[in-house]
């Protein structure tokens, strides 16, 4: 049935609450169709239907062997999943005037946060809100008594896309779901908007489900942020076509590095804590690579197959090597530490230390001279603002996050899924992290590239 999977939480389902005509106007949209006729009237208020749905995959494998076929019963070659439509509604369920609607960022920075808070003020203005806070330093704002909330316009944001960061800060770890809910409720914030990663995403469905148990009419809206690129199910997330782009500076300066030393190596470590999205799509738009090291394929050092082999035929044959690696890649090869961050987040250990080491001692060993050049970019990447198309992106997704709020949903994210905007149930996008298929195209695409070959 259309759209069972993914079945949007309401609070319909809970409240009773009649909805209302929206205040959100498309009249304003072009008077003229293009051959000079005047748009109908009826066609004018064209609002997206809550029965609307965007379909998933719009692909037929033949077979389940397919390249990027996932499913492996023969007969489910082709999957039907629809999900639902993002956009604004004819019928809301808030009387704007008298919502007070709340913005937190959380986790770590992301290319493209202030674009996302910009677009929710403005959009909450568009519809008549007139009380908007921010919560500072994500969800520790909403417990540490010493920190105010901050009252937002179309004023305050008016320019804060045009610098990197947050404009209300972020922050890791700390409170109980309890408290931040007692905190809301104290608040009486009617619409929070939540930015942030997985673990954000945890915390916000903990929030909606406890604004539920206590009878909250709350409207709990996510907007995914994560430059990993690593959310179930989406297209991309906003950041990460800016963190490629910033990538390609310091892949740049490693191999100018690497061809003007003699026997030069550059080593550039990328974000990508569980996967390889940026190394990987680095790696294919710079064409400067010829090792891409990914979380998601294993890959040794040493022996015959090892990477540091393959350095040494590079040298022999190019005459220098530059190598790309995603933060969490080959974490089976260092000593694990065993600490975790205030959220609970693994430490990882630094594998781009471990390689430069390893390529120094094994040169060392086989008594050819190299000369590695370690760049590691990782603040520089995300703490810059977000490029043009992010840009785009993070405004469709403040206004769709908006209009969600006004439809009624909570407990929902908003997302770009098979080029369509969307609203997905949260729990559905963070079951686990999306990962890079070693099997997929994308994946052989980057390994034609770098002519590189398994290093197991
Ligand atoms: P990033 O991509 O930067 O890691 P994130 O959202 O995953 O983003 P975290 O630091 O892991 O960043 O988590 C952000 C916030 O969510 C923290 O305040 C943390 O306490 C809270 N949080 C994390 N995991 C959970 C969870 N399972 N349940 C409730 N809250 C959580
Ligand atoms: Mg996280």
């Amino acid at each position: 049935e259309f759209g069972e999977r993914f079945n949007l939480p309401h609070l319909r389902d809970v409240f009773d609450m009649k909805p209302i005509p929206t205040t959100f106007s498309l009249k304003n949209r072009g008077p003229k169709l293009v051959d000079g006729a005047s748009m109908p009237e009826e066609r004018k208020n064209g609002y997206v239907n809550e029965d609307d749905r965007a379909l998933l995959k719009v692909i037929k494998y033949s077979s389940p062997t397919s390249a990027g076929a996932e499913c492996i019963d023969p007969n489910c070659s082709w999957i039907e999943q629809w999900v639902h439509r993002a956009g604004p509604r004819d019928k809301i369920y808030f009387q704007p005037d008298s919502v007070k609607a709340g913005i937190v960022t959380c986790g770590g920075l992301c290319p493209g946060l202030n674009d996302v808070i910009r677009q929710i003020v403005v959009t909450l203005e568009i519809y008549g809100v007139k009380n908007i806070v921010g919560i500072p330093y994500g969800y520790r704002g909403f417990f540490d008594n010493g920190l105010q909330e901050m009252p937002l316009s179309r004023e305050v944001v008016q320019n804060i896309n045009l610098a990197g960061g947050s404009l209300l800060g972020v922050s890791r770890g700390g409170g109980s779901t309890s408290d931040i809910v007692d905190s809301i409720q104290a608040r009486r914030i009617d619409m929070i908007f939540i930015l942030g990663g997985n673990g954000t995403h945890a915390g916000a469905n903990a929030i909606h489900k406890e604004c539920r148990k206590r009878k909250l009419k709350v409207s709990v809206v996510c907007v995914p942020k994560t430059i990993d690129n690593d959310i179930l199910l989406m297209d991309k997330t906003f950041g990460f076509d800016t963190a490629v782009e910033e990538a390609q500076r310091a892949i740049n300066s490693a191999y100018i590095e690497a061809r003007s030393a003699y026997h030069g190596v550059g080593l550039v470590k990328l974000m990508g804590r569980s996967s390889g999205f940026i190394a990987m799509h680095a790696s294919l738009s710079s064409g400067q690579i010829d090792i891409c090291l990914i979380p998601e394929v294993s890959f040794s050092l040493e022996g015959p197959y090892g990477v540091l082999r393959h350095l040494e035929h590079l040298i022999q044959t190019k005459g220098s090597a530059v190598v790309c690696v995603a933060e969490g890649a080959g974490q089976d090869l260092l000593q694990k530490s065993g600490a975790t961050d205030a959220s609970g987040n693994v430490v990882l250990g630094d594998i781009g230390v471990h390689i430069q080491q390893q390529i120094k001692k094994h040169f060392k060993g086989v008594d050819v001279p190299v000369d590695v050049k370690y760049i590691d970019p990782t603040y520089m990447i995300r703490a810059c603002r977000a490029n043009a198309s992010d840009a785009i992106l993070c405004t469709v997704l403040g206004q769709n996050a908006v209009h969600g709020a006004f439809a009624g949903y909570s407990g929902i994210t908003v997302g770009i899924c098979n080029t369509h905007y969307v609203y997905l149930p949260i729990p559905e996008v963070i079951t686990s992290p999306r990962f890079v298929d070693p099997n997929s195209r994308m994946w052989h695409r980057c390994l034609t590239s770098t002519g590189q070959p398994d290093f197991l």
